[in-house]
């Protein structure tokens, strides 16, 4: 593995009286494509929620580029570098799609302070525009600019968050089940997409997904979860050669 970008060391999660995450530890190298799978219910969207911080933990730590963000609201992460797609797809329906990017990269933009350009009456300026234009043309969304978000095909839809989360320039892109409803085309297009992104962009990849084709083809290493805590963690080979990983989750294949 290369040098830690993400490391999580013995988390724990309730929801209320009922502990779902049982001391769960990871370590995510710099450049790598991780991806955690198992069976519904074993923790895994959890996982992802507790490392975004859009839920605390009732244990453990949560360390990124060295820094310790275990208590650090999921706003305060993003400004540190984490993106995020979510399960359903998650873009102002009300906005043209160039309008979604253009929101997000201003919001990158106060966050980190790099100017806005001059406004003129409420249209942003020509260098956002421009960025987000770039950003659509890369994820083949371009023709699609003027559209209204919600009359985006299901794949479109998937590819305009994508381009929403690129907008904030991430280091590590958590992905919570990407191809989730999808259909295979729309599947194998945006496993391609990922892996371009990881490899152009050198951007950091957590997933959590269900259609192990995807899993096998994209990820460096994979850590297995069942109830609540972690059964194997290693390269795709490994994994698959696991008895443990075999009997809870591959054995059903
Ligand atoms: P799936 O593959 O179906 O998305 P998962 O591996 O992501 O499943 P989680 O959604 O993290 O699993 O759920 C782990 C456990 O926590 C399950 O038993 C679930 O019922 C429970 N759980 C999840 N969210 C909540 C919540 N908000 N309140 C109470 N229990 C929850």
């Amino acid at each position: 593995m290369s040098e830690p970008l993400l490391q999580v060391q013995d988390v724990r999660k309730n929801y209320g009286p009922i502990e779902v995450l049982h001391g769960v530890s990871l370590s995510v190298g710099k450049g790598e494509v991780f991806a955690i799978i198992g069976p519904n219910g074993a923790g895994k969207t959890t996982m992802f929620r507790v490392m975004t911080g859009e839920v605390g933990s009732n244990g453990g730590s949560i360390r990124f580029n060295g820094e310790d963000v275990t208590r650090l609201p999921a706003h305060e992460r993003v400004r540190r570098g984490f993106g995020r797609t979510f399960q359903v797809a998650r873009v102002f329906h009300d906005f043209t799609v160039l309008d979604n990017v253009i929101v997000a990269i201003e919001a990158r933009r106060r966050h980190t302070k790099e100017p806005l350009g001059p406004w003129r009456r409420c249209a942003p300026s020509e260098e956002v525009r421009a960025e987000a234009l770039a950003l659509l043309a890369d994820l083949k969304l371009d023709a699609l600019a003027g559209q209204g978000a919600r009359f985006l095909s299901h794949g479109d839809k998937k590819r305009l968050e994508f381009a929403i989360a690129l907008a904030g320039r991430p280091t590590v892109l958590m992905l919570d089940e990407p191809t989730a409803g999808m259909s295979p085309s729309d599947r194998a297009d945006i496993a391609r997409l990922v892996s371009r992104i990881q490899q152009e962009r050198g951007i950091t990849v957590v997933m959590t997904e269900h259609d192990m084709d995807v899993v096998f083809g994209l990820a460096n290493r994979i850590m297995v979860m069942n109830y609540g805590e972690v059964v194997a963690t290693g390269t795709v080979d490994e994994v698959r050669a696991d008895p443990k990983v075999r009997e809870v989750y591959l054995g059903k294949e």
